[in-house]
């Protein structure tokens, strides 16, 4: 019986000894951290967590510096790939990836959102916003998004429609979802990542050259509930102002440009400053461009191209620095704004750096927006300076281009656009991709002939000719200033070059340093390279057959270092195409891919062979071809197609070439351009805005270009010209 009675005492400890550790069991082991756990403290206190990449610019000061040191300059010529995954596209890529707790959640055209285990590549998730393919049409720069944010255990993406998404950052699914558009009868679209701080989400939005009126809006990221909307140019002054600062801004335009709409979108910068608690917008260009035609009695049409400094919570302006008044050559204040302490002129002070459009580098007060320096960083021809006691630029009155078309630098695409850009604050320097472009302003014939803008609704809304500007470009090359890229390392108080890399296309990737000693870069021949941040001798470098636009981001996991970048270029390149060739255009030699590249020390993945693109040009049936309607095709289609499928019919790659159209094509062309046959790959319908016969002309275009381009690759024509035709 005793015996009975010490078994059933042992069960009942054993019992209560089980009891205990399956109680406690649970939480003496490490509960995985919740996805996508990133709050304002952790993204201010960045530095004590270098492996991860908590936000857009990496921290809200936007350095793009990575801390981490395991890869090296000494050891960089090991990096390797360690993996990558095709995104099966064709179209641009211009996403910064953030990395959070050992997840990469990138976007890829189309507003696709990918969640990434980043150690195997394998994708936890996706989220497809499910944007119409006619989209495409209201957007200047391909269906491109350049990420997310990821909050308070959600990823928060603006979608190509302007439309906000907040979703579960463990699953991806949707937790809600507003429309950021004020008004749907204007081509307005998101390509910029949306900022995530003080509870709220900050979201602006493209479409100036559409004819839009540009605002941001800021939510609450809880629910998704409108919190304050600024808008950076006054709407129609019959009608009462949203706020305060339109009365204002109201003062500094004139005429009608409302009917136009104005501009100045936040496309791509906003920045919050917790020094401060206020966040800055980053304002684009006029709509129209030419200022003679959008505020004719002069003023400085406030707030375009200029850094408005608001209030985080109410959304009220504290301050503005206006970078181009009378903006007249679409030059922006959209670029990467870096927050900084220096010492400017023996005093700390918290400075503002950007290096917008019209290419020069602007230091500015926080506190209250006063200019401290504004040093060109690369050729300028529209401004001799920027007087800094006025902040004022002074222009260049020999290029005004009212009377006669002028060739001006930078061109619209800007001495420096969104790609990235990398402080180094230890080294006083930043690391900057520095664009040479030129472009010939020219005003609309159709305003100088009828004294009147003809607003094309649904269409671009220049002021400036684009109608004629592949002709022009043919006409005036010789005096075209020469077209290249450069990497500077630029010191933006002393307006110092430490060194330059120059490359042999303007349009190349964003840039990041590290603390490793290394700056890295993709770039259009499709090389991804790493300099030595010193001196800008070049250490590393991977052939990634395909053009760069993306800014590379660096990560750590596992003890392991990363290094990542996405290829595929397009964008806003859409003057010119191929470029100088397809020598220095990977995407023109091998196709335009869109591929995640992951990097580490003795990676030892490799790419598949490349293959060459089929260059080839189809012979063109050219029996009904007239010159007068060639011509008249010519207009049009520089007008409603050159944008997305390049002037001279020529190509970069992301979206088709038409030269190279098979006859299945040519057969359907009339119903692909007027019924939308291809709208759900972004070619819309044109039958608002086009005729069967225009069409036919345009068509009859395509088909001369096509005919002249394989004759000169053929070697039977050397002139770029359409003579041809009756020959
Ligand atoms: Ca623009």
């Amino acid at each position: 019986m005793r015996k009975f009675i010490w078994v059933f005492i042992w069960a009942g400890i054993a019992l209560a000894v089980f009891a205990v550790i399956y109680m406690f069991y649970p939480s003496a082991a490490p509960a995985p951290p919740a996805m996508g756990a990133v709050d304002d403290a952790r993204i201010i206190a960045a530095d004590s967590e270098p492996g991860n990449w908590l936000a857009h610019g990496r921290d809200y000061r936007g350095h793009r510096f990575s801390p981490l040191t395991q890869v090296n300059r000494e050891n960089v010529g090991e990096l390797g790939l360690a993996w990558y995954r095709d995104m099966n596209t064709n179209r641009t890529q211009e996403s910064t990836p953030l990395v959070v707790d050992g997840v990469m959640y990138i976007t890829t055209s189309w507003s696709r959102v990918f969640a990434i285990e980043v150690q195997s590549g394998e994708v936890l998730w996706s989220f497809d916003p499910q944007v119409s393919g006619e989209y495409a049409r209201k957007t200047c720069c391909d269906v491109i998004n350049r990420g997310v944010a990821v909050y308070r255990g959600r990823v928060y993406l603006g979608a190509l429609d302007g439309r906000l998404h907040a979703l579960d950052a463990a699953t991806g699914a949707k937790v809600w979802e507003v429309d950021t558009v004020t008004d749907r009868s204007r081509a307005y679209s998101i390509t910029g990542a949306p900022l995530a701080a003080a509870g709220k989400i900050y979201i602006g939005n493209s479409g100036s050259e559409l004819g839009t009126r540009g605002y941001a809006s800021a939510y609450d990221a809880e629910t998704g509930a409108l919190v304050w909307r600024f808008f950076t140019v006054p709407g129609n002054p019959a009608e009462p102002f949203e706020h305060p600062e339109m009365e204002l801004a109201a003062r500094t335009w004139t005429g009608e440009w409302w009917d136009v709409g104005g501009g100045g979108n936040v496309w791509h910068s906003i920045v919050y400053d917790p020094d401060f608690h206020q966040v800055y917008l980053g304002t684009g260009n006029g709509a129209p461009w030419a200022r003679a035609i959008r505020s004719p009695g002069g003023g400085d049409n406030l707030f375009l191209a200029s850094i408005v400094a608001v209030d985080a919570d109410s959304g009220r302006m504290k301050w503005y620095y206006q970078t181009v008044p009378a903006e007249n050559w679409d030059y922006t204040a959209t670029q990467d704004m870096a927050l900084a302490d220096m010492e400017v002129d023996g005093q700390m002070r918290k400075v503002l750096l950007q290096a917008p459009k019209n290419g020069f580098f602007y230091v500015i007060d926080r506190a209250d927006g006063s200019l401290l320096r504004a040093h060109p960083f690369a050729a300028v021809t529209w401004a001799t300076h920027v007087d800094l006691a006025t902040g004022r630029p002074v222009e260049n009155p020999d290029l005004a281009y009212l009377e006669q078309a002028r060739w001006v630098l930078p061109g619209p695409l800007g001495a420096h656009n969104w790609q990235a850009m990398s402080v180094d604050v230890a080294a006083g320097l930043v690391y900057l991709p520095v664009q040479q472009a030129a472009f010939i302003y020219s005003m609309d014939r159709e305003w100088q002939d009828t004294g009147g803008f003809q607003r094309r609704y649904g269409m671009w809304n220049l002021g400036v000719e684009l109608g004629e500007l592949a002709r022009r470009i043919i006409d005036n090359i010789d005096e075209q200033p020469e077209e290249k890229g450069f990497l500077k390392a630029f010191d933006p108080l002393t307006g110092d070059e430490r060194w330059a890399v120059e490359l042999p296309h303007f349009w190349n990737g964003g840039v990041l340093g590290t603390a490793g000693g290394l700056v890295f870069q993709g770039d259009a021949t499709g090389h991804f390279t790493a300099y030595d941040k010193d001196s800008g001798e070049q250490l590393w470098r991977f052939n990634a057959y395909s053009s760069i636009l993306a800014s590379p981001v660096s990560f750590m996991h596992d003890g392991v270092q990363y290094v990542s970048i996405i290829t595929g270029s397009g964008g806003g390149n859409l003057f010119g195409g191929e470029g100088p060739g397809p020598e220095v255009w990977a995407s023109a030699r091998y196709g335009n891919a869109a591929r995640l590249l992951v990097f580490s020390l003795g990676g030892d993945e490799t790419l598949p062979p490349p293959n060459l693109a089929d260059r080839s040009i189809p012979a063109q049936h050219l029996a009904n071809l007239d010159e007068a309607v060639v011509a008249r095709g010519e207009r049009l289609y520089n007008n409603h197609c050159g944008f997305c499928h390049g002037f001279l019919v020529r190509s970069g790659g992301a979206i088709p070439d038409l030269r190279r159209m098979g006859e299945a094509t040519h057969a359907a062309f009339g119903r692909i351009v007027l019924e939308g046959l291809y709208a759900s790959n972004g070619m819309a319908a044109f039958a608002d805005v086009l005729d069967a016969e225009e069409v036919e002309a345009i068509h009859q275009f395509v088909r001369a270009r096509a005919e002249e381009d394989r004759r000169v690759a053929l070697g039977e024509k050397d002139e770029p010209r359409l003579t041809w035709i009756g020959e």
